[in-house]
């Protein structure tokens, strides 16, 4: 499945929603959190409908996780927290607080993360 009707991050990749877009490779756009939780808050959208991690990681054609490993670093460097750092997380299932069942990472930085999450 490329894309699913119902899903909202594949109305935006589809841009049936109007989204500012802060950034786009082959396989990902990367928007703003419409709720964010820091002073950088980003999204990293997978282009093909994945229902979660569990859906795009297993055995299969596609290999976007390299993509996503440099689209952090760009990012990181775009928005100047190199030094400082980000936390990064992708929410799986109901025990991972997953909200949206379309593939995402989140970006987060300009401020401290604690750890463990809550
Ligand atoms: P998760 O809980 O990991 O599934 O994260 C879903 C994230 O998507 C949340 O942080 C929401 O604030 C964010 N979100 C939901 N709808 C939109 C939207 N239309 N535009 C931007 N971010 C969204
Ligand atoms: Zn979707």
């Amino acid at each position: 499945m490329i894309l699913k009707e119902e899903c909202i991050f594949c109305k935006i990749v589809n841009k049936n929603i109007p989204v500012d877009i802060v950034k786009e490779t082959d396989n990902f756009i990367v928007i703003k959190d419409i709720n964010p939780v820091s002073q950088v808050h980003l999204l990293i959208i997978s282009k093909r409908h994945y229902d979660s991690v569990l859906d795009a990681g297993g055995e299969g054609e596609w290999n976007g996780g390299n993509e996503i490993f440099r689209l952090l670093c760009a990012l990181a460097e775009e928005f100047k927290v190199k030094d400082k750092g980000f936390r990064t997380v992708i929410n799986t299932g109901s025990d991972g607080g997953q909200t949206v069942n379309h593939l995402h990472v989140h970006f987060m930085a300009g401020r401290w993360f604690g750890w463990p999450p809550g």
